[in-house]
């Protein structure tokens, strides 16, 4: 695939980077990402991907705007307000770059949809907010070989890993359970919507998360495979914590007992 003349231009400050060049951003104009949720992580997220021109752009979320996500949910207007999110994000991206192709889902991700929709796509990136689909995206991304770059918030603090152990030569790396191996009992850890979220906290991991993808893509430097990045707003300060493949993680571990994502 060659560059044209408006992708030259476009790209020109990512074209100038040494470690990118017309190599790496030709990676990026061929790669499918996926991003889970359209929210306050998915905002950034998706706003950084679709500025540097990831060809094909997923975005499923079946939440609608409501007037208390624009505080940090950027990729949406005030307009926006009553409409589906995944709608609402794309008509922002086809703003953005209307070069690339974006794909919204007005569902939500279940474990009945999760394998047909994961599989048109190379790497997924994790802004929900809820346990539920955490837990789905990780066992579902290593099951059938997807690389995922995962991202949570509360309060002033945020988080941000990467789980590729069911990818090709990456095996033995570790995954979310690996972590936290089961999910915590419903409704036993606030979401944002409860405890509440500094706006632009969502900008910083969301951020980091589009940042992480784009090395990912382009294998450019340190993954953040094994490494859990915590980031505390008050102190200003960013923690990174190292960690293994669990010989007991249910997925990933020496005898898996999660082989494959029940449906229903
Ligand atoms: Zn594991």
């Amino acid at each position: 695939m060659e560059l044209t003349d408006a992708q030259f231009e476009r790209y020109a400050r990512h074209l100038i980077l040494e470690e990118v060049g017309d190599e790496g951003q030709e990676k990026l104009l061929a790669s499918k990402v996926l991003c889970v949720g359209a929210g306050g992580l998915g905002s950034p997220i998706l706003m950084y991907l679709a500025a540097a021109g990831i060809g094909t752009l997923g975005i499923i979320d079946d939440d609608e705007v409501d007037l208390s996500n624009l505080q940090r949910q950027i990729v949406h207007a005030t307009a926006s307000v009553g409409k589906s999110k995944a709608e609402s994000a794309a008509e922002t991206l086809a703003r953005v770059n209307p070069t690339i192709s974006v794909i919204p889902y007005k569902t939500r991700l279940t474990a009945e949809n999760v394998g047909e929709i994961f599989a048109d796509y190379d790497l997924i990136v994790d802004g929900t907010d809820n346990f539920e689909t955490r837990y789905l995206i990780n066992d579902a991304a290593y099951l059938t070989g997807k690389t995922v770059v995962s991202g949570a918030l509360l309060r002033f603090e945020g988080q941000l890993t990467t789980f590729r152990g069911g990818v090709a030569g990456h095996e033995g790396e570790p995954c979310y359970r690996c972590l936290f191996r089961d999910p915590p009992p419903p409704n036993t850890i606030p979401r944002c919507e409860e405890a509440g979220i500094l706006g632009a906290v969502a900008g910083v991991i969301g951020t980091l998360q589009a940042t992480e993808v784009l090395k990912e893509l382009m294998g450019l430097g340190e993954s953040m495979s094994g490494h859990l990045l915590v980031f505390d707003g008050l102190g200003m300060t960013f923690r990174k914590i190292r960690y293994k493949r669990s010989p007991s993680c249910p997925l990933c571990g020496d005898a898996p007992t999660i082989t494959g994502i029940a449906a229903g």
